[in-house]
């Protein structure tokens, strides 16, 4: 490598930049670095970018854009949500009344991202969504079976003035999850049939 061959110092610079902020685990960093670069073109975007980011950052690091993209968030909202805009955030359409839209909640689901949270599916390289589709499917299934398991141990407690507001936010969040998995669904649907392989994953969701 010499500093007449521009692009690989290039790929040297964002190779250090993902290790660097791997080790320092910020995740959020690691996104923001990859994606510029497969934008400014210093990484091709093509059906082979895994591989060559497996020969390229080694499995460790990949993993960690992996997971980087696929928590990459909304660049509109805060976790799934907006702000009432009818009630204006209070909940209330009245002293003694709920805001019908929000249902009292405050929030509403984000409109850009859908209720998920996280970034369209679109925006992030095609050679490694496939990939981040997988990974964000798995871990909402994952996080569902966590939540109904919260639920159903919430019915079986006894009631407390504390405990009213638990099962809201807790559908809530699971909200947030199943709008994930409909995303991670679109996309597997719209990727077609040569990705058939991945139809274990239509079966993972909807059991
Ligand atoms: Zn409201
Ligand atoms: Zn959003």
């Amino acid at each position: 490598m010499t500093d007449k061959d521009p692009l690989t110092k290039q790929i040297q610079t964002i190779l250090e930049q993902i290790h660097f902020y791997s080790t320092h685990g910020d995740a959020e960093a690691i996104a923001r670095h990859f994606l510029k670069a497969v934008q400014n073109h210093t990484i091709a975007d093509s059906r082979d970018l895994l591989a060559w980011c497996f020969k390229t950052f080694g499995r460790e690091d990949t993993e960690h854009v992996v997971k980087a993209l696929t928590a990459w968030p909304c660049p509109v909202c805060k976790k799934g949500f907006e702000q009432c805009d009818l009630c204006d955030g209070s909940g209330r359409s009245g002293p003694d009344m709920l805001c019908e839209t929000c249902m009292g909640l405050a929030v509403i689901h984000c409109r850009f991202c859908g209720g998920s949270g996280l970034s369209a599916l679109e925006s992030l390289p095609s050679g490694l969504r496939l990939t981040v589709v997988g990974t964000r499917a798995k871990l909402a299934a994952k996080r569902i079976r966590v939540v109904q398991s919260e639920l159903n141990g919430l019915s079986h407690e006894p009631k407390t003035a504390n405990s009213k507001s638990k099962p809201s936010k807790t559908l809530l969040i699971l909200n947030v999850l199943l709008s994930r998995l409909e995303g991670c669904l679109d996309e597997i649907k719209r990727m077609g049939p040569i990705h058939r392989r991945y139809k274990f994953l239509l079966g993972q969701i909807a059991a």
